[in-house]
Parts: structure tokens; C-alpha cells; sequence
């Protein structure tokens, strides 16, 4: 076996704190995520963000958002008392680079206190290549970009609008946009030796058949996981409202399984996390930790 190089080594060391990365240390490290980014500039026909749902547990969903000041707070009142905590990322409820200077001023905050925690962070990455140098610059080491589609035509059924810098782009024009700022987004972070995950919602009927190609795709601009989810049909989505099914299980297996047979490294614990979620995988502890209990 060849030796390991010194970043191959800082790698795996990086991953294996990682619960999301690293499917045996999500029983051992905590993930704490940030709920400071409420806009989101695409509109995604399955999303409905919503923001007091104490029984619902998807992305997107959180009790209160917060500013990066109360983000800092939060953080050291939840890593006082929770020990495991390795991870602390931003995703959401809506998109984090479309909130850049509070997602930025929160992962500042985290840093100063927290130099040993890793930073994550979650895009749909319409505006990631704008950010690649504030994101290494500031040691955010993990970053995933949920890619649904690598077709436009397939992505226009997914995507109802783009918003960029003051213009709304609709349709195949809107997802043709969004694809390729992701897949270049992708690519010049993993150049930057960045460790990438891609989310991909599986959508039954939609881009089923394609997500493989997704995945292969993404493996050669550097992905270095896939993350294949089952559709949420959330509540006064369009999906919901078209009749859109959610895939079962036995599919979404079957695709994990195609994926993984390509060579692509496919995490299959993931738990759909809440944008406010804290503490181990599959353990959201995020009503323990109010205000009241922290501070
Ligand atoms: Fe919703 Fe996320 Fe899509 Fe934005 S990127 S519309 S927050 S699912
Ligand atoms: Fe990890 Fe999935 Fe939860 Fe994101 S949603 S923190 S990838 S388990």
C-alpha cells in the first residue's frame, strides 16, 4: 500500500469527526446547525420553509431564527453542555450564500470561540463561485450543494425560478443557470482542496432516471459524497399541490446501490435534518437546548 500524503491524512482526520461524512462517527460526534439564513434565492417546487413546527423534521424547518450575535451565543451555551459537539454548520431554512454576510459573520463568531470545531456549510450554489476565497480563507472545510438535476429540461421541472442579481430567470433558462454555477462552484472548490458532499433529492418521475448521471458527473468535478434523499412532499409545496409522490424506500436503495456500483462513495444515514437540528444523528436534542436552559 502507498504511503499517505500529509493532506490525504489531514483528510481523513477531518472526515472521520464528521458525522455526516463518516457513517461510525455520527454515533460518537454532534452536528449543531446555525438557523441564521431565512432568504433563499431559487425556488425549488418541493421547498415550503416554514418557521414554528415543533413536530416537523425536515430541511428548512426550524422554531426561530436567529442572528449571527444570538448564533455565537447559542454556540457556547449548547458546547458547554455538549460535549461531542464537532460540527457546527449553516444550512438554512433558506439558502446560506444567499444570506452571506449573516452566515459569514456567524461562522467568524464560532471560529473565534471554537478554533477545533469544524465549519459546514450547505448551498444550492447559484452564487457559490463568488464565495470560494471567503469560504477557504476562512477554514470552512465541508461544503455540500444539493444538485438535483445536470439537465436543464429536468431541472426546469424542479426549479420554478432563479433569482440573480435582480433578475427572476424561469424556466429551462433558470435551471441551465443554476446547474452550471453549481457544477463550476463544485469544481473550483475541490480544486481548493475543499471536501464536497452533493445532496440530490430523488423525485419520482423526474429525475429518477438521472440522478445516476448525476452522480457520475459530480464525481468528476470532485464530489467526494453523494447524499441521494427521498423526496419530502411538504405541506403548500407545488409538489403537493401537482400530486407528487415520494419515492419508497426499495427505491431509493436501488439507486444508492447504482451510485455506489460507479465508484461514488454515498452516504446512506442521513437523517433530513431540521435547520436548527443539534446534537447526535437521528438524536435532534434542539428543544433541549432554549434559551432559558443555555443562558
Ligand atoms: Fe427551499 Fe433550499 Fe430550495 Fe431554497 S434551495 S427553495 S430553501 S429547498
Ligand atoms: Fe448530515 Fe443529512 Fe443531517 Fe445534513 S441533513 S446534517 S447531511 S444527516
Amino acid at each position: 500500500m502507498e504511503p499517505r500524503t500529509c493532506s490525504e491524512s489531514v483528510e481523513l482526520e477531518e472526515i472521520s469527526r464528521h458525522p455526516c461524512y463518516n457513517e461510525e462517527a455520527h454515533r460518537y460526534f454532534a452536528r449543531m446547525h446555525l438557523p441564521v439564513a431565512p432568504a433563499c434565492n431559487i425556488q425549488c417546487r418541493y421547498c415550503n420553509r416554514k418557521f414554528d413546527c415543533v413536530n416537523e423534521s425536515r430541511p428548512g424547518v426550524v422554531s426561530e431564527v436567529l442572528t449571527p450575535e444570538q448564533a455565537g451565543r447559542k454556540v457556547k451555551g449548547v458546547a458547554a453542555q455538549l460535549l461531542q459537539l464537532s460540527v457546527v454548520g449553516i444550512a438554512g431554512p433558506g439558502d446560506p450564500l444567499a444570506n452571506a454576510d449573516k452566515t459569514f459573520d456567524a461562522f467568524n463568531r464560532v471560529k473565534e470561540s471554537f478554533p477545533d470545531v469544524s465549519l459546514c456549510l450547505s448551498t444550492n450554489g447559484l452564487t457559490l463561485l463568488r464565495h470560494v476565497d471567503t469560504i477557504v480563507e476562512m477554514g470552512i472545510r465541508h461544503v455540500t450543494i444539493t444538485i438535483n438535476a445536470i439537465d436543464p429540461d429536468i431541472g426546469s421541472r424542479i426549479y420554478a425560478w432563479v433569482y440573480d442579481e435582480g433578475i427572476r430567470y424561469e424556466g429551462r433558462v433558470g435551471a441551465e443557470l443554476l446547474i452550471s454555477r453549481q457544477l463550476a462552484g463544485l469544481k473550483a472548490l475541490s480544486e481548493r482542496g475543499i471536501l464536497c458532499k452533493v445532496n440530490s433529492v430523488l423525485i419520482p418521475g423526474i429525475n429518477d432516471s438521472h440522478l445516476l448521471e448525476v452522480s457520475k458527473t459530480v464525481k468528476l468535478y470532485g464530489a467526494t459524497l453523494h447524499n441521494v434523499t427521498p423526496l419530502i412532499v411538504a405541506p403548500g409545496s407545488q409538489f403537493e399541490i401537482e400530486g407528487q409522490r415520494a419515492p419508497r424506500p426499495k427505491e431509493l436503495h436501488a439507486l444508492q446501490e447504482s451510485c455506489a456500483g460507479e465508484g461514488m462513495k454515498v452516504m446512506r444515514h442521513c437523517r433530513q435534518c431540521r435547520a436548527d437540528a443539534i446534537g447526535l444523528l437521528g438524536q435532534d436534542r434542539s428543544a433541549d437546548f432554549t434559551w432559558d436552559n443555555i443562558e
